[in-house]
């Protein structure tokens, strides 16, 4: 099946090795179609330690320029934009920049100075309830998706990663986030990064896939690779989940435009 990979780091982020030539490189050899880098957004002034600065921004379009000329498969361009409260006329700035493919909207920082997803912020999950975590992680990517700044939502149960798990029904969680990508025409990816976490899961569960697909959503598979051999990585399960789902296929991405392709046709 010849899929696409929207979701893909740099090294411009600090945390992620490679040069983005040997990431399009891998995406060729395991046969994707294309592929599309999303690296973490800059913000207007240093915000946190896994990003690149504003200025780096003309780097990032020379690397993606310099992996397009490397391979014969598409390369699109995109970016990984953190959403937050004060920063959404930042990102309404950010997409002029640049004829961007699409835009991915994330959720790591569910208030100033916890990204939940990092690692050496375990402790922040001692100072609070499990449940109050969730609620305030899913009100957030809520209105991430209500933003209407984004073409897909990333890894949308990624408050799961290190399995924390709440003792309330997230299942109304998920109906809000499903409800607001319907009104904001808003597709979710299907991240493979959370089988190499200690959730081992996809983001986002079954059945979170399963009400998307009843609500009529769309999808991507992405791999979020931080390294050349992650891309494309364990689109077999992906697919496996997406089709268990209900899915019939998955969504291409350009010039922030979609368009459906179905699984049969791949
Ligand atoms: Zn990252
Ligand atoms: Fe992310
Ligand atoms: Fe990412
Ligand atoms: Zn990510």
């Amino acid at each position: 099946m010849r899929l696409a990979d929207y979701h893909i780091h740099t090294p411009l982020c600090r945390h992620a090795t490679g040069s983005p030539v040997e990431y399009a490189r891998q995406a060729e050899a395991v046969g994707l179609a294309e592929i599309g880098f999303s690296d973490h957004n800059p913000m207007p002034q240093s915000f946190d330690d896994w990003r690149m600065d504003l200025e780096q921004l003309p780097v990032y379009f020379e690397a993606v320029q310099e992996a397009r000329a490397a391979v014969s498969i598409p390369v699109r361009l995109g970016l990984e934009c953190d959403y937050l409260p004060e920063n959404v006329e930042w990102i309404r700035q950010l997409a002029g920049m640049a004829p961007w493919d699409y835009l991915i909207g994330a959720v790591h920082y569910i208030r100033p100075g916890w990204d939940v997803d990092n690692p050496s912020k375990l402790d922040e999950w001692d100072k609070q309830p499990v449940d109050e975590v969730w609620m305030l992680y899913w009100a957030a990517l809520e209105r991430c998706i209500r933003s209407g700044l984004f073409d897909v939502i990333a890894h949308a149960d990624l408050v799961k990663k290190f399995r924390h798990q709440p003792s309330i029904d997230v299942r109304e969680f998920y109906s809000g986030a499903l409800l607001a990508a319907r009104e904001h025409d808003v597709l979710f990816e299907i991240n493979t990064a959370g089988l190499r976490k200690d959730c081992r899961e996809l983001y986002p569960t079954d059945a979170f896939l399963s009400m998307a697909q009843q609500s009529g959503i769309g999808i991507v598979i992405n791999s979020d690779a931080h390294e050349p051999l992650d891309v494309g990585r364990d689109f077999d399960l992906a697919v496996a989940a997406a089709k268990r789902a209900g899915f019939k296929g998955v969504w291409f991405l350009q010039n922030r435009q979609r368009c459906f392709q179905p699984f049969d046709a791949l």
